[in-house]
């Protein structure tokens, strides 16, 4: 699998950053963020990130692992 990298500050991320960035930005996004400059972006904390992608995991939701 390809290597993902934040578009902002060019951390790697994770597969749950990118399906977070698609849930919450834009579901056919090709660019990523991790999860401080997507907070940061949204004006929302890391944690309320977390536990979002928690919400999706519980859902089954296939974007997440
Ligand atoms: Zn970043």
């Amino acid at each position: 699998m390809k290597k993902n990298y934040c578009l902002v500050c060019g951390k790697s991320i994770t597969r749950n950053e990118i399906g977070i960035t698609r849930k919450l930005v834009d579901d056919g996004a090709k660019e990523y963020y991790c999860l401080s400059c997507l907070a940061g972006l949204l004006d929302v904390t890391e944690d309320d990130l977390r536990a979002k992608i928690e919400d999706f995991k519980q859902e089954g939701c296939k974007m997440f692992s």
